[in-house]
């Protein structure tokens, strides 16, 4: 008996029919999948910090107003019109 769903046919030696054998090693191959993105993420990120290793600062790649505090671009767009 299938130890999942119960089904009276075993096709694996974990005990499971053919149906959930299928279903787990789909579930089993997309979880893969979404760890190797994760991973290559963080691989991504670190090729990227060892380039920069002062972080965001004034000779990384990101554009100036990117690099204001958070408060002065809440100023700046608080709806008053510029003068
Ligand atoms: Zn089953």
């Amino acid at each position: 008996m299938c130890v999942h769903c119960g089904h009276p046919h075993i096709s694996d030696p974990l005990g499971f029919c053919l149906a959930c054998s299928i279903e787990i090693r789909r579930e089993f191959y997309a979880g893969l999948e979404r760890l190797t993105a994760y991973l290559a993420s963080w691989a991504a990120f670190e090729e990227w910090e060892a380039e920069h290793p002062g972080g965001l600062d004034e000779t990384s790649s990101v554009p100036p107003e990117a690099r204001r505090s958070p408060q002065r671009v809440r100023v700046q767009n608080d709806g008053c019109p510029r003068i």
